[in-house]
């Protein structure tokens, strides 16, 4: 039911961090940074913590929609950056990271049976979602070492009496950055047949070279698509789990059925700090690309020195390197021994498809590079004495 990996284990993520504690191993696993963002933000979510209820603290539930001055803040920002407009009562929700809004928008949206199509590899969480919803799952393969979806795989997968197309660019695990041409053939074909469109954006501040092309910029999407964002990753603070989903108010409505039946509002003193955090200038947003690109390099070089093949993300958290070069076929089970053998956790791209179609990605392991430098130096240094 659950595809890529049930419910009754723990996730990859949690699975392999956990590998990586026990052996005292630098965990490129796991996607998180290891320094908080701004102290400024850290102030802000404390003091509305500190403060009493007639103070103005937020030790109290959140309204269901999320705290309005977020939800202005999110409908600025995405005017900001994006040029859309967005009334913050009708076409913002917040939600308890972007994993809630994949959640409820997948059991609002969809029904029993129905076709849910999404790029392969894929984020885990959308096929446990689609499976808990009782959707037929149908994937578009991306291909190493450019990821890049085939034109006749797209049309084929949305065919006529799919339901909705689930979006994520810039891609976990692979890094792509979805093209305009893709992304204006996705949407062309999403009209033809009549699908939604739910678009994770989660990394959209974390682009490398040239500006995030959200879905809904492109002509006829932004009737059809739900976009969500989430201030871990644009913040690195992925634990306040604060996430958002925009677009047309009929399906941030439905979306909002669902989610206040699973959490109704959380995190009200983090949305305070959030709202603060997506007001400041555009320089702050570039520096988190840049020294994200910095930590990209600096691991892209590292992994090619260690004889591995490694494709280069345009955008977010990974890299994906091919440990076929050096004689490993079987990356998943690598991937159980690096951290005793070598001190380091990555994770094994077949995590993040279906059973059937794990063997396409069979020498394929994705290493987090949201990391200080130093500490990328310490696994390069380690990944030089790969075993044999
Ligand atoms: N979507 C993608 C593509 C992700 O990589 C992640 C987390 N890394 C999420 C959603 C979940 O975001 P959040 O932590 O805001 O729930
Ligand atoms: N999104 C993070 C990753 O891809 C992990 C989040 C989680 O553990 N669920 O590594």
């Amino acid at each position: 039911l659950l595809g890529a990996d049930g419910v009754s284990k723990p996730t990859v993520f949690e699975e392999l961090t956990a590998l990586a504690n026990q052996h005292g191993a630098i965990n490129l696993g796991q996607g998180f940074p290891d320094t908080d963002g701004p102290e400024h933000l850290k102030e802000i979510a404390a003091g509305s913590i500190r403060a009493g209820f007639d103070d103005g603290g937020l030790n109290q539930y959140a309204p269901g929609l999320g705290l309005p001055a977020l939800r202005a803040a999110i409908a600025e920002h995405q005017r900001r950056f994006y040029g859309h407009d967005l009334d913050p009562a009708r076409n913002v929700l917040v939600t308890t990271g972007a994993t809630e809004g994949i959640a409820a928008a997948i059991m609002a949206l969809v029904s029993p049976g129905e076709r849910v199509v999404t790029l392969s590899p894929f984020y885990d969480s959308y096929a446990a979602m689609i499976g808990l919803a009782g959707a037929e799952h149908v994937t578009v393969p991306l291909t190493w070492p450019d990821f890049a979806p085939d034109d006749a795989d797209l049309d084929a997968a949305i065919a006529p009496g799919t339901r909705l197309v689930v979006l994520n660019t810039p891609h976990n695990p692979t890094g792509t950055a979805l093209s305009r041409a893709t992304l204006e053939r996705i949407v062309a074909r999403a009209g033809e047949v009549g699908a939604l469109i739910l678009s994770d954006e989660v990394y959209e501040h974390l682009v490398f070279d040239g500006p995030h092309l959200p879905v809904a910029s492109i002509p006829g999407a932004a009737e059809r698509t739900l976009t969500l964002g989430s201030a871990g990753k644009t913040f690195s603070l992925t634990g306040w789990k604060v996430g958002w989903a925009t677009g047309p108010a009929d399906l941030v409505t439905a979306v909002r059925s669902v989610k206040q039946f699973l959490t109704y509002s959380s995190g009200g003193p983090f949305q305070a700090a959030v709202a603060e955090g997506l007001r400041y200038d555009d320089s702050f947003f570039r520096a988190q690309a840049e020294r994200l690109k910095a930590g990209r390099d600096v691991l892209v070089t590292a992994l090619r020195a260690a004889g591995l093949q490694v494709s280069t993300p345009a955008a977010g958290y990974f890299a994906i390197a091919d440990v076929a070069p050096l004689g490993f076929n079987d990356a998943a089970a690598l991937a159980y021994r690096l951290p005793a053998e070598l001190g380091v956790g990555a994770i094994p791209v077949s995590a993040f498809v279906r059973p059937h179609e794990a063997d396409r990605y069979k020498s394929l392991l994705r290493f987090a590079f949201c990391k200080r430098e130093p500490v990328l130096n310490d696994a390069a240094a380690r990944l030089l004495r790969l075993p044999e």
